[in-house]
């Protein structure tokens, strides 16, 4: 074990500077009928938090970790090995049998579940035209095959969730591209996941992660919106849910909580990669999510949802290179904890408050009765419509007031 120096952390009426101890987040306090760790299902990133070194295209690496030293090092190879080094499919497999072991070994002992697990796609050279929209079908037969064993290792590790990253299931160019075709592929592709998961009677949520560029000039899974009419195209809606990552949907040229509020209008919302991007930039920067207003928006659709089980809330975001301290890492995770509770407190008072839904609901009114019924039921038709303008004439102007609903917005926060 890496012994940190850091404190068990839990302290609601800390001061400003107490940043290593919770003043929002408190896992057993009841809001709506369920705990707050039930409504906030956290999880840890692998990939940004454990292997993440601080280096970018400019500059070596930062980041000094513990786990990186020692007898950790080994596995962390190991792990590397096991997803990028094997020089056969079979010696890929042995390795990441191998360290699947060690990490279900961990499980036991510390009770740490794998909210989501994912197969990487994407990274090796033979992915650099796609796997699944590979215009190679050699190529679509090995992603087949690491999928195939992907669902094994969900299965071994009790993954509540599987996430299908589609990083370079795009296109570059058109004129090298038969789209129509790719996207057929990527379905079938998905097809055989999901047969094979009920052959294997995995028990996991399916999840697309939607991203509109990087790598790809065009991604096929660019929003919520594009990945709901695939899916919903192919047959494939009640399979699958959504794993929405903020920062993707931002660089999709949406509000941050755009892609959440479209999925779970669906019922589509599955999960939430909880992290953010830098406004004025416009790559993927994962950064830790700070912002309060974000997270009560965020909260107030999975509170009104219900639920997102058995999806979460997973900390796809990395250190800053300049963030260089062990402290840091602690200090992030706890500052985003507390800033999705204190999203969670602000979204429940508002729903309780009822104020704002009262608000929307008079907006829509005009919908529960009459004409209004009939097209809310499908019943109506242009005709009808017609004989209703010619007896009422011109509707009258009805202000929309964003800024009252910005301004009682604000008093939540
Ligand atoms: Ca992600």
């Amino acid at each position: 074990m890496v012994h940190t120096g850091i404190p068990k952390i839990r302290s609601p009426n800390a001061g400003p500077g107490d940043v290593l101890r919770f003043k929002q987040y408190n896992a057993e306090e009841v809001l709506m009928g369920r705990k707050m760790e039930d409504w906030l299902r956290f999880s840890v990133c692998y990939w940004h938090t454990f292997c993440g070194t601080g280096a970018d295209q400019f500059g070596s690496p930062t980041l000094h970790r513990p786990w990186n030293e020692g007898t950790m090092d080994s596995a962390k190879k190991r792990l590397r090995a096991a997803f990028h080094q094997g020089s056969t499919l079979e010696e890929s497999n042995r390795n990441l049998e191998e360290i699947t072991d060690l990490a279900l070994q961990l499980q036991s002992e510390t009770g740490i579940k794998v909210l989501w697990a994912t197969c990487n796609l994407f990274a090796h050279q033979r992915y650099m035209n796609g796997a699944a929209t590979n215009p190679d079908c050699h190529v679509l037969a090995y992603a087949g095959a690491q999928l195939k064993k992907g669902l094994d290792t969900a299965k071994k590790l009790g993954a509540e969730n599987f996430v299908f990253c589609g990083a370079r299931e795009g296109f570059f160019s058109v004129h090298n591209t038969d789209v129509a075709a790719e996207l057929k592929h990527m379905a079938n592709f998905f097809k055989m996941a999901v047969k094979y998961k009920e052959k294997i009677g995995l028990k996991c949520q399916f999840l697309i992660e939607p991203k509109p560029k990087e790598p790809c000039k065009h991604q096929y899974d660019y929003d919520a919106m594009s990945v709901i009419g695939f899916l919903q195209h192919y047959c494939l809606e009640s399979h699958f849910k959504l794993n929405i990552e903020p920062n993707h949907t931002t660089l999709a040229g949406h509000s941050y909580e755009h892609d959440v509020v479209m999925a779970s209008a669906f019922g589509m919302l599955g999960s939430v990669d909880s992290n953010t991007g830098s406004p004025d930039l416009g790559w993927d920067t994962d950064q830790f999510p700070m912002d309060i207003r974000n997270t009560t928006v965020v909260m107030k659709v999975i509170v009104e949802q219900g639920v997102l089980q058995p999806g979460g809330l997973n900390f796809d975001a990395k250190m800053r290179r300049e963030s260089t301290d062990l402290q840091d890492l602690f200090i992030a995770h706890i500052g985003a904890m507390d800033t999705f509770a204190r999203g969670l407190r602000n979204a429940v008072r508002i729903i309780k408050d009822g104020l704002i839904a009262g608000m929307v609901k008079q907006r829509y009114s005009s919908f529960s009765h009459g004409l209004g019924q009939r097209v809310e039921d499908g019943s109506a038709s242009l005709e009808e419509m017609e004989a209703f303008i010619k007896q009422t004439g011109e509707p009258n102007v009805t202000s929309g007031k964003q800024e009252k609903y910005e301004s009682i917005f604000n008093h939540y926060i």
